[in-house]
């Protein structure tokens, strides 16, 4: 059997996603994930950060054993392995860890100690990026739980889109949804979060990177706090 991406020209799939972002604007989350397995196949797989499981949890009811995608940095905070563990046992995914070419000690021997305070930019290439890039390899598309309230940089992001960067199909489902559409499909479905949500955090990310929110910050100010970094380059 031929996959979506022996088939399709990069072309193809570029006009692919664009039309699809005009016309499940205004799809439902299960929806558009249904279009992606039905339009991709095993070229599709649900990217998470274990910050919560819902995008996983919503591919799974589409795709049982749909492939989820969580990049081990070597540093991310006690909890967030928690999660991945208790997402792997409980759910009906198929995760699979991406790690980086280096440990945190081998990088810290060629580039020096705490990379990510000197160059997160580097370090985040190095540690996510790059791994990423790897891991996706074998997919033709990919889904992301970005949301356009979460911040200015995220405010346009379409709920199916071209990524240029790695010439893939980039579906955000849950793209129009706000903190409280999340926060009631999380307690509707028993959906497995990261406890640091419990404790301040409204984004987490790598435990040397993230910090509490303040009240009236945006959900992502803790994430490179202080720094005019937003993003990790993932998703830009
Ligand atoms: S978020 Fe911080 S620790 Fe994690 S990869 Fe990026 S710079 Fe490194």
């Amino acid at each position: 059997m031929t996959t979506a991406q022996e088939d399709r020209t990069t072309d193809d799939l570029k006009a692919l996603a664009e039309q699809a972002g005009r016309d499940l604007e205004d799809a439902s989350a299960l929806e558009i994930l249904q279009w992606a397995v039905d339009t991709f196949g095993k070229g599709f797989c649900v990217t998470s950060s274990m910050e919560d499981a819902v995008v996983a949890h919503l591919a799974s009811r589409v795709q049982k054993g749909v492939d989820v995608v969580f990049l081990d940095t070597g540093y991310h905070f006690p909890e967030t392995i928690g999660t991945r563990d208790a997402v792997e046992a409980v759910m009906d995914v198929n995760v699979i860890t991406l790690t980086p070419r280096q440990t945190v000690a081998e990088q810290d021997a060629e580039y020096g100690p705490k990379l990510h305070d000197r160059d997160p930019d580097l370090c985040c290439r190095l540690r996510k990026v790059q791994p990423l890039e790897r891991g996706l390899k074998n997919y033709a598309a990919w889904a992301t739980g970005l949301r356009r309230d979460e911040s200015e940089t995220r405010a346009n992001t379409p709920v199916v889109g071209w990524d240029e960067k790695r010439q893939k199909v980039k579906i955000s489902p849950i793209a129009r949804w706000t903190q409280d559409d999340v926060d009631d499909y999380v307690a509707e479905h028993g959906v497995l979060t990261n406890p640091l949500l419990m404790d301040g955090y409204t984004s987490v990310g790598c435990a040397p990177c993230t910090r509490r929110v303040l009240e009236g910050e945006d959900a992502r100010a803790g994430r490179w706090a202080g720094r005019a970094k937003t993003e990790c380059g993932l998703h830009g």
